[in-house]
């Protein structure tokens, strides 16, 4: 029983004694610690629910996996049709932005004969 007092002065902690304690060390520890053996009887059945959850998690991850690859499928297509669209962007940026841009000439500016602005 003493031995049992001394144990129980050393914890730490469920998560310090789990972390730092060797597995001899830590199911001795359990014994004499009435806390950690209670929380590592509900970290026991939380694993246990993984496990039985698991199946069902890998069946989430593979329609998140169809959703990247919808996603993949969205932005190729994508993609691809802005290439035309940005081709189109050209054509409007020649037939309306470079036309319409004023000359230095037309911005009333000294010019040569060839239509260079003109510096003194
Ligand atoms: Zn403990």
């Amino acid at each position: 029983m003493n031995e049992n007092n001394e144990n129980k002065k050393i914890c730490n902690g469920y998560e310090a004694m789990f972390t730092f304690l060797n597995e001899t060390d830590f199911l001795e520890h359990l014994k004499v610690c009435d806390e950690c053996a209670r929380e590592h009887a509900r970290m026991q059945r939380v694993s246990q629910l993984i496990r039985e959850a698991k199946p069902y998690i890998r069946e989430k991850q593979k329609s998140r996996n169809i959703l990247k690859s919808a996603a993949a499928v969205f932005v190729i297509a994508f993609a691809t049709l802005s290439v035309p669209l940005c081709m189109t962007g050209v054509s409007v940026y020649d037939d309306y932005v470079v036309q319409n841009t004023l000359t230095v000439e037309e911005m009333g500016m000294p010019v040569d004969e060839y239509g260079f602005l003109y510096v003194e």
